[in-house]
């Protein structure tokens, strides 16, 4: 009887899982086997919301398997030493696993590869977390994209969505359980995470329900709509997409075939992330480093843990900024427009060095991912790829007019304000007396004066290149 394991790490599915289907295919029984190892992914193990998220979505995941006669096989430890005992234990021959693509994972897959092959194992690896491998695609000169434009023409024109590959009817066990999935201890002592469980459904019938509530109510107004944070207006699939719970290409299979406008806009994004996967793959040292060096000579503001913790508490004094942490907070995700809002002000206004606010959405976000968490945070700083210019500083007074012009996601984060007008909740500043008995505090910055000294970093940055 030939027997094989099924790695899972992230990509907690059963439909269209290419390293599940083929070990099905391949094999008489298959071990679906999840090995807990934070060790291995530092310096960026899994933070406090994602192994919320991760905890439910393992629960989710067992109890699928569990419908199909199997069960999910938890271990905690070192991912190569249980994958020998295991595959000893069951008497498995190979190894199947889906990519990940991060530079701790790939070079812990490296050497759990090549150890497994010296002891005669078979070992499988695939792609199923990316529309397209990052090493697939390149400049005319061979080199990796640095801007985003030219890369997503490239990619958009090779994409090709296939149709999703079916979840196994039946798996029969072929070994006892193993440790619950209690026993991993992801979960807070203290439970925050209740926010969580009104907000997220994880697993894959979660993610299939959000996909199938952007599709019929969503896409079609999605070009216009992603920008306003107080509409349910973009998918919010990206928890569901880091864990894998659903494939790129399965959401880009639908797009496809939707028949409504929005399509190539939303499509566009999935894009940005695999952008994001494409730079982590090429320049591994970014999620620490600069990806353009000139802004290692930015003279960033001494730290400031008052100030800090202001922005992590949602006490800035800036409405849009503190409606978008404390939803944060509450939920473990945030508005696209109000990510690159807050991470504007704590970069620029506060000149903190980007890290502390990627390490901060790290432990914070149930969607946080090392590329697009990377990404983004260095895009808003101006220190990335294809960033923004950096004199493009974003006014979250302007932008809260624009974004929220009635007020409505402001008040539903920041009840203080819930009294203030449409343009008072804005800039509660100007009306000193009812900012006083609100009990919000005021701007922890000028925004006019530290838009100018981020300016004149910038320049003495210049001057010494
Ligand atoms: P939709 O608008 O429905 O987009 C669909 C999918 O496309 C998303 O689920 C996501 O996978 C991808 N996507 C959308 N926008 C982007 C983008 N700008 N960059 C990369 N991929 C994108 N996204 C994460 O998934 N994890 C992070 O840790 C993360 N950190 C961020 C930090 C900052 C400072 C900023 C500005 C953005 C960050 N993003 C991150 C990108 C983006 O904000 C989220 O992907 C998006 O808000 C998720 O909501 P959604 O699923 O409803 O998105």
């Amino acid at each position: 009887m030939s027997i094989a394991l099924a790695w899972f790490r992230r990509d907690l599915r059963l439909a269209d899982n290419p390293a599940l289907a083929a070990a099905l295919a391949a094999h008489d029984h298959v071990v679906p086997v999840y090995v807990h190892a934070p060790h291995e992914e530092a310096p960026w193990p899994a933070g406090a919301a994602s192994r919320c998220w991760l905890h439910r979505s393992l629960v989710a995941l067992d109890r699928d398997l569990r419908a199909r006669g199997s069960t999910l096989h938890v271990y905690a430890g070192d991912s190569l030493a249980t994958l020998r005992e295991v595959a000893a234990a069951t008497g498995a021959h190979a190894v199947y696993w889906n990519r990940l693509y991060e530079p701790a994972a790939r070079a812990r897959d490296a050497s759990v590869e090549q150890a497994l092959r010296a002891d005669g194992l078979g070992v499988h690896g695939f792609n199923s977390a990316l529309l397209c491998e990052p090493w697939a695609i390149a400049t005319a000169s061979g080199g990796p994209y640095r801007v985003f434009t030219p890369y997503w023409r490239n990619l958009r024109a090779r994409l090709e969505p296939r149709p999703p590959l079916p979840a196994p009817h039946r798996m029969p066990a072929t070994a006892p359980a193993t440790a619950p999935i209690d026993a991993l201890d992801l979960l807070p002592r203290r439970r925050w995470d209740a926010g969580f469980d009104a907000a997220w459904r994880p697993g894959e019938a979660g993610a299939e329900v959000a996909l199938q509530r952007f599709l019929d109510e969503a896409l079609g107004g999605y070009a216009v709509a992603r920008d306003v944070p107080s509409v349910a207006g973009t998918s919010r699939l990206s928890p569901h997409l880091h864990f894998g719970e659903i494939s790129p290409m399965r959401i880009a299979w639908e797009i496809e075939h939707a028949r409504v406008d929005g399509k190539e806009a939303f499509l566009r994004e999935l894009g940005w992330r695999e952008f994001s996967h494409h730079l982590l793959f090429h320049f591994p040292a970014s999620s620490e480093r600069n990806l353009d060096p000139a802004f290692d000579a930015y003279p960033w503001a001494r730290i400031e843990p008052r100030q800090l913790r202001r922005w992590q508490q949602g006490r800035t004094g800036m409405p849009i900024v503190d409606a978008g942490m404390r939803e944060l907070w509450a939920t473990g995700w945030m508005h696209n427009r109000v990510r690159m809002l807050v991470a504007s002000f704590l970069t620029k206004n506060l000149r903190q060095h980007w890290l502390h606010g990627a390490r901060w959405f790290w432990d914070t976000l149930v969607d946080a991912d090392l590329a697009n968490n990377t990404q983004g945070w260095q895009w808003t700083a101006g220190t990335g790829a294809d960033a923004a210019p950096y004199f493009r500083i974003f006014n979250p007074v302007t932008q809260g007019e624009r974004f929220d012009p009635d007020g409505t996601y402001i008040r539903r984060w920041v009840p203080e304000l819930a009294a203030f007008d449409a343009r008072a909740i804005h800039r509660p500043w100007t009306v000193p007396a009812a900012l006083r008995r609100s009990g919000y505090p005021a701007p922890i910055i000028d925004l006019g004066a530290s838009r100018a000294a981020a300016l004149a970093g910038y320049e003495s940055m210049r001057r010494a290149e």
